[in-house]
């Protein structure tokens, strides 16, 4: 039977073909805890003070961060505050927002759920049910991001963290060079910036830890996570970058963390070279920062009562 390469104790619950490595489920629980940790201090994510919110979806991400960034609570680091997005999706997403709400209640951690019917009159379901729509995705990114950067604003954060992992980050910048869009190409990164100061900056603390890993993480700790499909999760380009990088990784298994690594010494001149000054004022319905007349989330709205 296989040891771990780090104790040599037996029952290894995971080979990592990059390294070679192969750990018991102590030492790999310890691996991601130390990787996570150090990409905090790397990026220089936290600083003492800080009030993080986390975006909570109850999916294996959201759940692994928050769980992670609680030993900086623990420690008196940071404060932590959470915000669950009821999409309004019948029969998909009512156990995710119960997972959410036992986990923050768990950890004593301040905790919203905000629906997409309160904030905007109606829900991803009634917006399906409309034709011409823009496609669930298109809806749900907008939508969501809106009610995030406002929750930040209600609970007074510093910071949000999102559980974008190892596999998103690449898929992110994959697509975004393979479609030429160096504007999208120019926003990725381990910190969003705010470019108004309406916006709270975004944090990404899992952003080097391969979807995988995640998944083995929340299973070895006995997390409980949200594990079903979206009915709404389209075929799309992203789905189909995300398979060539599996293929890929089956016989290059180092190519995730390649492409990233790469990207990031690249990262400063795409910044320098293709990101446009916007200049932000407040949308004219919301009062929410936007580059036009209308933010995103109130053009959609204003599509939708048509
Ligand atoms: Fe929203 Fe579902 Fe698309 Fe995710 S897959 S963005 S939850 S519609
Ligand atoms: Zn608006």
């Amino acid at each position: 039977m296989e040891s771990c390469t780090k104790c040599g104790k037996p029952n290894v619950v995971i080979k990592r073909k990059a390294s070679g490595q192969a750990l018991c489920k102590d030492c790999f629980i310890e691996s991601i805890e130390k990787k996570v940790i150090h990409t905090i201090k790397k990026e220089k994510f936290l600083e003492k003070g800080d009030k993080v919110l986390v975006a909570l979806s109850g999916g294996k991400d959201s759940v692994v961060l928050l769980n992670i960034l609680y030993s900086y609570v623990e420690r008196h680091f940071i404060e932590l505050c959470a915000v669950t997005i009821d999409e309004g999706i019948k029969g998909y997403r009512e156990e995710g927002v119960e997972i959410a709400k036992a986990h923050a209640e768990r950890l004593g951690i301040p905790h919203k759920v905000v629906s997409f019917k309160e904030s905007f009159g109606i829900d991803l379901d009634e917006i399906m049910s409309r034709e011409g729509h823009r496609g669930s995705c298109t809806y749900c990114g907008v939508f969501r991001r809106w009610i995030i950067n406002r929750a930040a604003r209600d609970f007074g954060a510093t910071k949000i963290a999102t559980g974008h992992n190892l596999d998103d980050e690449v898929q992110a910048i994959m697509m975004n060079y393979l479609e030429g869009n160096t504007e999208n190409l120019a926003k990725i990164g381990p910190k969003t910036e705010s470019e108004s100061e309406m916006f709270t900056v975004k944090i990404k603390p899992l952003r080097e830890v391969p979807e995988k890993e995640i998944g083995l993480y929340a299973l070895a700790k006995g997390l409980d996570i949200h594990l079903a499909g979206c009915p709404y999760a389209q075929e799309s380009f992203r789905m189909e970058i995300s398979n060539i990088l599996k293929d890929l990784s089956k016989d290059h298994p180092t190519i995730m963390y390649s492409t990233l690594r790469g990207f990031d010494k690249i990262r400063p001149y795409v910044k320098e070279g293709f990101t446009h000054d916007y200049k932000f004022d407040r949308c004219e319905i919301c009062g929410e920062p936007s580059s036009n007349r209308l933010c995103r989330a109130c053009t959609f709205l204003e599509e939708l009562s048509k």
